[in-house]
C-alpha cells in the first residue's frame, strides 16, 4: 500500500459543542478507513478515560521535553496549565498503517494543522446551537470543576469568532442531521 495519501480530518469546536461524539461517530462508522489521532495533554486523566486511547498523560515535565526535543507538530496550553498537543510521530504512526486520521482538537491547533498540510487537511468547525447550550451540555456532563467549567464557557464565547476561518461550518443542534452532515463530508474529502 505505498501508495497510500493520508489526509487529516480535524475536528474542532468549542468544548460541549458535541465534537467528540460527532468524531467517535465518524469512527465507528468507518473503522477500515479512519483511525484517530491521540493526543498529549498535561490535564488529569477523568475517571473513563483510557491512557493511550483517549490521550497520552504526560507529566509538565514530560510534555516540555516533547516540545524542546521538537516532536509536537502543534501545541497549545488550551487552559492555564493544561497543555495539549499532537505528536508528529503520532501522524507517521497512522499513516503507516495506511489510515486517514481524524482529529478531536481546539481551534488554534486546527489552525495551525492546517498551515502545516494544507489541502491534505480539511477543517470543520463544530458550531453548537448558541452559548446557553453549551453551557448546559458542560454543565450535565459533570467532568468540569466550578473553574473549569467558566474557564471553558469564556473560551467558547472567544472561540465561535474563529469559525469562518475553517474549512467548514457543520451546526450542531440536531443530533442525528448533525451525523449525517459530518458522514457526508467525511466522504467527500476522502474519496
Ligand atoms: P478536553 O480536556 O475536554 O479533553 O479537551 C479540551 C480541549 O482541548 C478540546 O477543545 C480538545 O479538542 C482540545 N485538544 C485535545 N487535544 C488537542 C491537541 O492535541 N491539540 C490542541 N491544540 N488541542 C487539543
Amino acid at each position: 500500500m505505498h501508495n497510500f495519501y493520508g489526509k487529516l480530518l480535524v475536528f474542532t469546536a468549542p468544548s460541549g459543542a458535541g465534537k467528540t461524539t460527532l468524531v467517535k461517530h465518524l469512527l465507528n462508522k468507518n473503522p477500515d478507513k479512519l483511525t484517530f489521532s491521540v493526543s498529549a495533554t498535561t490535564r488529569a486523566k477523568r475517571d473513563n478515560e483510557i491512557e493511550g486511547v483517549d490521550y497520552y498523560f504526560l507529566t509538565p515535565e514530560e510534555f516540555k521535553d516533547c516540545i524542546e526535543n521538537g516532536k509536537f507538530v502543534e501545541w497549545e496550553e488550551v487552559y492555564e496549565n493544561q497543555y495539549y498537543g499532537t505528536l508528529k510521530e503520532e501522524i507517521d504512526r497512522l499513516w503507516s498503517l495506511s489510515k486517514h486520521i481524524i482529529f478531536d482538537i481546539d481551534v488554534q491547533g486546527a489552525m495551525n494543522l492546517k498551515k502545516a498540510y494544507g489541502d491534505r487537511c480539511l477543517t470543520v468547525f463544530v458550531m453548537p446551537p448558541s452559548l446557553e447550550t453549551l453551557e448546559k451540555r458542560l454543565t450535565q456532563r459533570k467532568s468540569e470543576s466550578e473553574e473549569s467549567l467558566s474557564q471553558r464557557i469564556k473560551k467558547a464565547s472567544e472561540e465561535i469568532h474563529f469559525a469562518k476561518h475553517c474549512d467548514l461550518q457543520l451546526l450542531n443542534e440536531n443530533l442525528v442531521s448533525a451525523r449525517g452532515e459530518a458522514e457526508k463530508i467525511c466522504q467527500d474529502f476522502l474519496s
